[in-house]
């Protein structure tokens, strides 16, 4: 039973916000002014459907899991998952971020009429996002590589439902997956079911968009092709050369709030989640979670879309480490802004986190 002024409450003015976009568009009240969003009036409205669909309010993760990924096996570190497998596209695109993954999987998508249109996150300039939802291959094609400024570019799901979509493929950061997950989660029957697909990106943290002003700053006159996330920072390509920034330089542009709390780095709610295969660029990680994604993953490879390597043992164990540190960096800084009156958007005392919650105090000591 809650709505509008709670979302404001406990999420927009505590900065705990993903900026998914999942909210967004639904009533005319959340308005959004670049990387944040505002209630402009108060809301009246009981039960919201922005409160019910948030990432960032209230949820029973366990409950939501069990939904969609009730048959897979489940591990702390990386979630619900059958096998983890090094991916390429067999024919690289333009502008492909990594292996280039995501694309022939939403290729395969729409060419196969499994979903009738993809949410995808576009841009015109290499770096500011733009939502976009499509049925059209060439578009999805000029959509290839990675946006790093977070973009709430799941509002588009209400354009979805008000045309009438039955069966949609969804790429987006974790926040994004749980979101449309919860908006699946919390239909009223009387609403229109959407089939979805869920194809999730791995993500360590997105960037507020002043990151935009610093790079205008730092290279005048210079326009961005591509950014490539590396342990160390980042590496910025231009038109006219190639730069190092540093993690250091990076990090005042993280969402303070909105990705230090999140416990989610590979997306555990996809139906298949892809991320980058570190140590060999042109390749992606990716992870089977469903026999939806299993499938998808399978029509691309018949397809001769994608190439499949066995993952190695050791980058398993990397990755699940990696994952593991996001979880146990986060819940204590859950655990410190539930101590300053902020609610936690988990039940931290559930059995779900114990390992998790008993790693963090520790690391706390
Ligand atoms: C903010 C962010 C942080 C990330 N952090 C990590 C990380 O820490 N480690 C890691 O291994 N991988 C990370 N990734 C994933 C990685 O950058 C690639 O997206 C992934 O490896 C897929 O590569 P690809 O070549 O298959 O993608 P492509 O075939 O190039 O397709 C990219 C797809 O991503 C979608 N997309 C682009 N930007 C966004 C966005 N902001 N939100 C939602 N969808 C988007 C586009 O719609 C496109 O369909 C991150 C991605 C993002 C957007």
């Amino acid at each position: 039973m809650s709505g509008g002024m709670d979302l404001k409450n406990e999420v927009l003015n505590t900065g705990v916000c993903a900026l998914c976009g999942a909210c967004l568009d639904w009533c005319p009240y959340i308005k959004n002014i670049e990387d944040h969003l505002v209630l402009s009036f108060d809301c009246n409205v009981p039960q919201g459907r922005c409160y019910s669909l948030c990432p960032r309010t209230f949820t029973d993760w366990a409950a939501v899991n069990e939904r969609y990924l009730a048959d897979t096996p489940r591990s702390v570190e990386i979630g619900a998952y059958f096998k983890v497998y090094k991916v390429q596209a067999k024919k690289s695109i333009e502008g492909q971020q990594n292996g280039g993954t995501v694309t022939h999987l939403l290729k395969i998508l729409l060419e196969e009429g499994l979903v009738e249109r993809v949410l995808l996150t576009s841009s015109d300039d290499a770096i500011s996002p733009t939502a976009l939802l499509t049925k059209d291959v060439a578009e999805l094609e000029k959509s290839t590589g990675s946006r790093f400024l977070a973009a709430p570019s799941f509002r588009k799901l209400i354009t979805a439902q008000e045309e009438g979509v039955e069966s949609l493929g969804v790429v987006g950061r974790p926040c994004q997956i749980q979101a449309v997950r919860k908006w699946d989660f919390n239909k009223r029957p009387e609403r229109p079911a959407i089939d979805l697909i869920c194809i999730g990106l791995f993500c360590m943290w997105s960037l507020n968009w002043d990151f935009k002003d610093f790079l205008a700053a730092r290279f005048p006159n210079d326009e961005v092709v591509k950014i490539v996330m590396l342990e160390d920072g980042i590496e910025l390509v231009t038109k006219s050369g190639s730069s190092h920034i540093s993690a250091e330089e990076i990090r005042p542009y993280t969402r303070p709030a909105g990705c230090n709390y999140c416990l989610d780095m590979t997306a555990e709610l996809a139906d298949i989640s892809v991320g980058a295969f570190e140590i060999d660029p042109g390749w992606n990680t990716v992870v089977i979670r469903s026999s939806k994604g299993q499938d998808l993953f399978d029509k691309a490879i018949s397809r001769g879309y994608l190439v499949v390597e066995d993952y190695p043992e050791g980058e398993l164990n990397r990755l699940k480490n990696a994952s593991m540190g996001k979880k146990i960096r986060n819940f204590k800084n859950i655990l410190a802004a539930e101590a300053r009156g902020i609610k936690p958007f988990i039940d931290l005392d559930s059995a779900e986190y114990t390992q998790i919650r008993n790693l963090a105090e520790g690391a706390v000591k």
